[in-house]
């Protein structure tokens, strides 16, 4: 695994705290070479959807719009690098979550897969994963809401020694 795309709909760490787009780590073609490419929120929003902290409240359709519409912007980032990219880890939320489902498993199979998600509806996040074919990807739970934290943590780590996991986040 050389090449991880990382791609929520919030942003990595608190906003501002990471930068989008590729990330190395190592010289090009050395055996530890690594590339990260991050798509976050691209108005630089920590929460896609505005004036929302956590998932308290029932899903608003604004909300959800709000969030369909980054999804469909950054997917349109990942086209670009998608046939090179060897394994993508994003966050699913609960808005949009049909959305970013398929638009992941038309494009890569399970083994290629990492889903960032808090406990919020896991439910129905579990049928809709299992519904587009994604049971086998692997699967990271998030102790908060907006998976900020954990998909900083997978970014650094996978950075720093190629692996996806997290101890704090
Ligand atoms: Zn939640």
């Amino acid at each position: 695994m050389k090449f991880v795309a990382f791609l929520t709909y919030n942003s990595i760490g608190l906003a501002g705290n990471v930068k989008s787009g590729v990330h190395h780590h190592g010289a090009p073609r050395s055996k530890d070479a690594r590339k990260a490419l991050v798509l976050q929120n691209t108005q630089g929003k920590t929460w896609a959807t505005a004036g929302r902290k956590g998932h308290s409240g029932p899903a608003s359709d604004h909300g959800a719009a709000e969030v369909r519409a980054e999804i469909e912007k950054l997917w349109t980032k990942l086209e670009k690098h998608a046939s090179k990219v060897d394994h993508i880890v994003f966050y699913l939320g609960r808005e949009g979550a049909e959305l970013a489902l398929e638009k992941v498993a038309a494009k890569f199979p399970a083994n290629k897969v990492t889903i960032v998600s808090c406990s919020c509806g896991a439910g129905l996040k579990d049928m809709a994963i299992k519904a587009v074919g994604l049971k086998a990807a692997q699967r990271i739970q998030c102790r908060k809401c907006g998976g900020q934290l954990a998909m900083h943590e997978l970014l650094i780590r996978f950075l720093e020694d190629g692996e996806l996991r997290v101890e704090f986040s």
